[in-house]
């Protein structure tokens, strides 16, 4: 039963009112900010200082970008239920992704994997629990840089733009586009808007 009350606690932070029709859903780790690598897997920034920002986030401020789609943050922070992040750093790691990229709303699923919520992804808990409020009328893309994104955009019919790593090579055939940097987005969106 406590799982089931926990499961509920998706955590969702407004920063910008949604006017636009057209959304873009960036995951975070290795899209927003370099991912890190602990013990040889994808991790997530335990620190402030951990929190690196991509040099070429500021085309998220571009005005093709800024003037056709509300950007919602969609992110799995498994170590809030772990005990190893705790919610103020996630709090401070917002602001300023609010600062640097005027991000509209960020929805987070809070849980390990074996919590079996539907808001981590491959879930898409968190992007279904935008559509409730918003309706979904515009064209939509989900940027994410591993297979969870892929499949949670795939399993919504969302057009799924993956951002090369090292780590993805395996994913860039199956995605709908496959950018080096997200200042390759202008190309995208001026031929699909
Ligand atoms: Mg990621
Ligand atoms: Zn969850």
């Amino acid at each position: 039963m406590q799982n089931t009350v926990f499961n509920l606690n998706l955590l969702q932070f407004h920063f910008i009112p949604i006017l636009k029709k057209n959304n873009l859903f960036l995951d975070r780790d290795g899209i927003i900010n370099k991912a890190i690598i602990r013990n040889k897997e994808i991790s997530s920034p335990r620190s402030y200082e951990e929190f690196i920002l991509y040099e070429d986030l500021k085309i998220l401020n571009d005005s093709l970008i800024e003037n056709n789609f509300n950007k919602i943050v969609i992110s799995n922070q498994p170590d809030i239920e772990r005990g190893t992040i705790d919610l103020e750093l996630i709090k401070k790691i917002n602001q300023l992704i609010y600062k640097e990229i005027n991000v509209n709303s960020i929805y987070i699923c809070p849980h390990t994997n074996d919590k079996m919520c539907k808001c981590r992804k491959p879930n898409t808990g968190l992007i279904e629990e935008y559509f409730k409020k918003y309706q979904r009328l515009g064209k939509n893309f989900f940027i994410g840089d591993t297979i969870k994104d892929l499949k949670c955009s795939k399993t919504l019919s969302i057009p799924f733009i993956l951002r090369k790593t090292q780590y993805n090579k395996n994913l860039v055939n199956c995605s709908d586009f496959a950018i080096d940097s997200l200042n390759d987005l202008k190309n995208i969106f001026y031929n699909n808007l």
